[in-house]
């Protein structure tokens, strides 16, 4: 009998990751791919599972520690050589090894129809791949199981939740007039009429889509696809009268292809130890603001949450805020973060950072919640609402991919090469099916490289960085390097920055509290990431996105006449600092 130490495997380049479960005790017998903790990243949650079976003699973690990859989770006494496994296939958010490749199931019937790709999933990626590959000349079918198409992102995800926020940006905007001389008396908020607006922006866009599609000639089939081959998938048909919603007809279609990708999304992460109860609600019940209460907690203090407690908060809602990590919006740098949070401090009754939840009791007068950690009440709170904003998970484990030979993940992601190609050549995965981050917009842009890759086209997802936004009062919007990233890597940087006391239309918006960052790399002087805090920041980041791409320096960005008076203005003067000068700031100090 030997002991073996049981690690943290490829998770995907994140460091000190939290735990949040811990699923073994000394005496458990684990078995092979047995899960031993869940860790959670500011957009995920993935199961670490074991790559050895036997009898736990020390568990080396406890919940609320933070791991990194070679991290000793648990020394085991193993069962024997036997039991001792190949090594097993990582649960990493992007994962990098290999999972197991099953082998693909033989399908012996007929198909209904034929085409040259399929696209499973009608979520932004699965519309964009289905969209361009028709533009390509190729017979399409794109197969969805709710009523319309858009995925999370259209119906209860990026567009919705943007609805409501615009909403309440106008109202706080409006406060802020009363400064100025210009007020404004109380809203008198008409819930009906508000959900209406957000429902009629959804039906906007899913309309078009399906409006779009039809132009394409692009199949739409609506229904639940499984593969059940490495050609075929068979669709069981449903009707849906709203998103998330559907019931099967009994009736199958199967479709041969020759191209397939698969586009099927995430889905919310459900914490074990949640009761059910309606006054619990994940961000899709969020957005459907059935019910306005007093007291609302949302655990987890990523974008998802800090984007609905601002809706929530707005229209009169105290907000409380639980998150396991040190800080809120994990991603952006501290100091982008700082300048939100002060902001938004009037929300807040408690900002529980380093704290988790470690109960929650549906009673009749409320939801009881109790924490522990760093700024954990002593006593349970009573919350009339709780929004459970803790992650997605992938769905790459719900369509029997492992029929069509694609190998999947233990935590359900697919492995994709640069070409979006699974370990299938023929078969393609995009979105957040394939990794973080969960986004749409890098979902559209590999469904671009799938789709052109189905045509024959050697094309290869290169972006050098993905932005991300949160779409908070003020707005905060980083890319690329932070400087956090260039600490723990050990990248040399230097950073320039503007802030917008300085900037005249910030003042003149009467919202200067923020500032506009760039970072270069110290050797090369290329720009390598950036990040603004303040109103429409995320309309501004797609500039640095593009400086870039395009192995810019600061000299570019200073040089490039960007009008006045303008937010985006703040980007070159940004890069003026970086070169010495900047005459809309004081001098600055010679070294
Ligand atoms: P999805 O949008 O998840 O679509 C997958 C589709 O596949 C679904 O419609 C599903 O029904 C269908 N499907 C799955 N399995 C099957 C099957 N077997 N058969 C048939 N159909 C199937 N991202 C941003 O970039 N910006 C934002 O501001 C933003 N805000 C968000 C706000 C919220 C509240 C949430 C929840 C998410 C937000 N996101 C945002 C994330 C964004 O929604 C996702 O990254 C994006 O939708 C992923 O697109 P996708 O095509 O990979 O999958």
């Amino acid at each position: 009998m030997s002991l073996i130490e049981l690690k943290v495997p490829d998770i995907g380049g994140h460091d000190n990751v939290d735990i949040i479960a811990v699923e073994i005790k000394a005496g458990d017998t684990v078995a092979l791919e047995q899960t031993l903790i869940t860790l959670e990243t500011d957009k995920a949650t993935m199961d670490v599972p074991a790559d050895a079976a036997g009898v736990v003699k020390e568990v080396k973690v406890k919940v609320g520690d933070k791991i990194s990859e070679g991290g000793v989770i648990a020394v085991i006494e193993a069962a024997g050589a036997a039991a001792e496994a190949p090594k097993a296939a990582p649960a990493a958010e992007a994962p990098k090894a290999a999972a197991p490749a099953p082998q693909a199931a033989q399908f012996a019937g007929s198909a209904d129809a034929e085409y040259d790709v399929v696209v499973l999933g009608g979520g932004p990626g699965g519309y964009s791949a289905a969209f361009a590959a028709a533009d390509e000349g190729l017979k399409v079918a794109l197969i969805e199981q709710y009523s319309t198409l858009g995925g999370v992102c259209l119906n209860v995800g990026c567009i919705p939740s943007k609805a409501l926020l615009h909403n309440a940006a106008v109202i706080d905007e409006v406060k802020h007039l009363a400064a100025n001389g210009i007020k404004f008396n109380e809203p008198e908020i008409d819930i009906n009429g508000l959900r209406g607006y957000k429902e009629k922006v959804i039906a906007k866009l899913t309309g078009g889509l399906a409006g779009m599609a039809k132009a394409r000639k692009v199949d739409i089939i609506r229904g639940n696809g499984q593969f059940v081959g490495a050609n075929h998938i068979e669709v069981s048909l449903t009707e849906s009268a709203q998103y998330e919603q559907a019931t099967q007809t009994g009736e199958k279609k199967t479709v041969a292809f020759k191209n397939a990708i698969i586009a099927v999304g995430s889905r919310v992460v459900k914490l074990p130890f949640i009761p059910e109860d309606p006054r619990i609600v994940d961000s899709t019940g969020a957005l459907e603001l059935r019910q306005m209460p007093e007291r609302m907690l949302i655990i987890g203090g990523g974008i998802i949450g800090l984007e609905m407690g601002t809706v929530y908060s707005t229209l009169g809602v105290r907000l409380d805020v639980v998150e396991m990590m040190d800080g809120l919006m994990q991603g952006a740098d501290r100091d982008l973060e700082k300048v939100w949070e002060k902001m938004n401090a009037h929300r807040f009754d408690n900002i529980m950072t380093s704290t988790k939840t470690v109960a929650v009791e549906a009673k009749e007068d409320g939801i009881y919640v109790t924490f522990e950690g760093a700024k954990a009440p002593k006593e349970p709170q009573r919350y009339d609402l709780v929004l459970v904003a803790a992650g997605r998970a992938p769905n790459g484990k719900l369509c029997s991919a492992e029929k069509a030979g694609v190998a999947v993940t233990d935590r359900g992601f697919i492995e994709v090469d640069k070409q979006q190609r699974t370990n299938v050549p023929h078969i393609y995965a995009i979105g957040d099916v394939v990794g973080q981050p969960m986004l749409a917009h890098k979902a559209v842009h590999e469904a671009h490289v799938a789709a052109e890759n189905c045509a024959g086209h050697k094309a290869y997802f290169d972006a050098r960085v993905i932005p991300g936004v949160a779409y908070t009062d003020p707005e905060v919007a980083w890319v690329g390097v932070t400087e956090e990233i260039a600490k723990r890597d050990g990248i040399k940087i230097t950073k320039s920055v503007f802030p917008w006391a300085a900037s005249g239309r910030a003042i003149a918006n009467g919202r200067d509290e923020g500032f506009t960052k760039l970072i270069f790399d110290a050797e090369t002087g290329h720009i390598i990431g950036g990040g603004i805090v303040g109103t429409h920041a995320g309309d501004m980041i797609g500039e640095i996105c593009l400086a870039i791409e395009m192995g810019c320096d600061a000299v570019d960005i200073g040089s490039t006449i960007h009008p006045h008076p303008t937010l985006g203005e703040s980007i070159g003067m940004a890069a003026e600092v970086a070169n010495g000068t900047c005459t809309d700031l004081p001098p600055q100090k010679k070294a």
